[in-house]
Formats: C-alpha cells, sequence, structure tokens
C-alpha cells in the first residue's frame, strides 16, 4: 500500500463507486494523493473535490482517461490538471461517450443475432449515471442466465476478438494528448505493458506533449515496473503510477491503492503542472 493513487475510476464511468464513497475509501485507507481518471469523463472530479474537503490530508487531482485506437489495440491516455470545465472540452468528451452509445447499442444488435436478447433499457439502467461499457453489457448477460460468469462475456461475446465486439469512434493517441495538452492538462501514457510495440508511438507521443508514463501499475510485476521505468528515464518521462480500481464485481480486481506509487514522482508533477500554470497565468496577464 502507498499514498498515492493516480488512476481511479467511479460511476462518472465504469467504477462501482461513487466520486463520495472513493474518496472517503481513499481517506480511510490513508491515502494522500488520489486522481479521477474515469473513461472519457470529467463528471466525477467537482463531486471527489467537494467530498476531499472533509480530509485535508487527501488531495485530488482532477483527470480523465481518454481512450484511443491504434489498428488492432486500444491505447489510454491519462490527462491530469487540465481545465475540465472547458465547454470544448466537455464538448469532444461527450462526443465520444456517446461513440460509447452507439458501439453498445451495436453489440447488442450482434448478440441478438446470436441469439441474446438484452434489454437496451436494462443495460443503460446498469450503467447508472456512468457512460455505459462494455462491463454493463456482460452484467446484463450475467442477470438473464446467458453467460456463468463476468469473464464468459469478454472470452466467448464481448471481448476484442468475439462476435459481437464493435469498435468506436475514437481520438488517436496522438490527438487525445495534444488534447489533454492544449485544455493545459499533463499527458501521461496509460498501462503501456498491454502493448509490446508502444516504444515506437513514444516518439510521437512525446512530440504532441506526454510527459509521464505509468510505471506503477496494478497488475505489473516488478521486472515490468523496471522496464517501464527504464524506458522513463530513457525518455524524460515522470513514472506515475496507480491501481485503476474500478470496484467490486467489475471484472477489473485491483485494489485501490495497491501499487506502491512513489510520492516523489507525484510531486514531480503537481510541481510541473503548477509551473505549467504559473506560465499559463502569466502569458494571460501581459
Ligand atoms: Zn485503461
Ligand atoms: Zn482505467
Amino acid at each position: 500500500m502507498g499514498l498515492a493513487d493516480l488512476h481511479l475510476h467511479t460511476t462518472a464511468s465504469d467504477g462501482r463507486l461513487t466520486p463520495e464513497d472513493l474518496v472517503s475509501v481513499a481517506a480511510g485507507r490513508g491515502l494522500r494523493y488520489i486522481a479521477i481518471t474515469d473513461h472519457d469523463s470529467t463528471e466525477g472530479v467537482d463531486r471527489a473535490v467537494a467530498a476531499a474537503r472533509l480530509y485535508p490530508g487527501l488531495t485530488v487531482i482532477p483527470g480523465l482517461e481518454a481512450s484511443t485506437d491504434i489498428p488492432h489495440a486500444e491505447v489510454h491516455i491519462l490527462g491530469y490538471f487540465l481545465d475540465y470545465h472547458d465547454p470544448e472540452l466537455q464538448e469532444q468528451l461527450l462526443v465520444l461517450r456517446n461513440g460509447r452509445i452507439d458501439r453498445a447499442k451495436r453489440m447488442l444488435d450482434k448478440l441478438s443475432k446470436l441469439g441474446i436478447r438484452l434489454q437496451w433499457e436494462r443495460v443503460v439502467e446498469l450503467a447508472a449515471d456512468g457512460s455505459v461499457g462494455r462491463p454493463h453489457i456482460a452484467q446484463a448477460m450475467l442477470e438473464k442466465g446467458y453467460i456463468h460468469t463476468f469473464k464468459d462475456a469478454f472470452n466467448k461475446y464481448i471481448g476484442r476478438d468475439g462476435p459481437a465486439y464493435a469498435e468506436r469512434y475514437k481520438l488517436t493517441p496522438v490527438e487525445a494528448v495534444s488534447l489533454i495538452v492544449k485544455k493545459g492538462g499533463l499527458a501521461v501514457l496509460a498501462h503501456p505493458a498491454e502493448h509490446p510495440s508502444i516504444v515506437d508511438l513514444l516518439p510521437s507521443l512525446i512530440e504532441a506533449g506526454l510527459v509521464g508514463i505509468e510505471a506503477y501499475y496494478n497488475y505489473y510485476s516488478s521486472e515490468v515496473v523496471e522496464d517501464i521505468l527504464r524506458l522513463a528515464e530513457k525518455f524524460g518521462l515522470i513514472p506515475t503510477g496507480g491501481s485503476d480500481f474500478h470496484g467490486e464485481g467489475t471484472g477489473v480486481d485491483a485494489q485501490l491503492g495497491e501499487p506502491d506509487v512513489p510520492v516523489e514522482h507525484v510531486l514531480r508533477l503537481i510541481e510541473l503542472a503548477q509551473r505549467k500554470g504559473e506560465t499559463l497565468s502569466t502569458r494571460v496577464s501581459t
């Protein structure tokens, strides 16, 4: 257990805990720094910041996790400290989230052709106020008895190679980094070990403004962490980290605060954001 967790999901996307509950659990575990990084959404940030006022020792970093596409794979880009009230950013995020709805509907169509009939209304209900995703479809399948375990849904139907999988509109990784930078944020490459060829992407991402890479991650062995730390060193990136906590029963078995993320790296990120903020305000005032 560490003191920082910079990768957390709430009910604003496919997490199980409300922003308020997440903050209270994080404070209960003695965390000092958390970042709310919902998929293509910052809707949980204000609520988390407000809830954290009860816990003076806890800092909430505003963030998001942008889903982007490269051929045959999905790449996630974390954005921290961005100006999340910016209307243009919110409009772009809405387009990305609606992409999730279109895609979920197409997956339901495909499932129905396979004899699996789910109600759209139920899937939306399961998503509560968050953006609808594959975990909600899996849960609807589980409820109806079409599958026995949550993972069956992904393994047999809606995993990337499954017969009911559908793609959706997404940014490219470089576009996501550029958007985050344009909105005053710091862009960090999430869970990079998923894609062995990601190293090839790094130069273009760094050129677009990438400043960090997620090294301390829930599932990563110490060897993998070491490899990413070497990459971070080589490319001058800040190694960040987090659990990717979604909550119980979501098929993502991460515990809040589990990877021990060294606070020194979090402080480097905060310092960079402050410097950037100062540069921006100087530019505005002159
Ligand atoms: Zn991710
Ligand atoms: Zn995530």
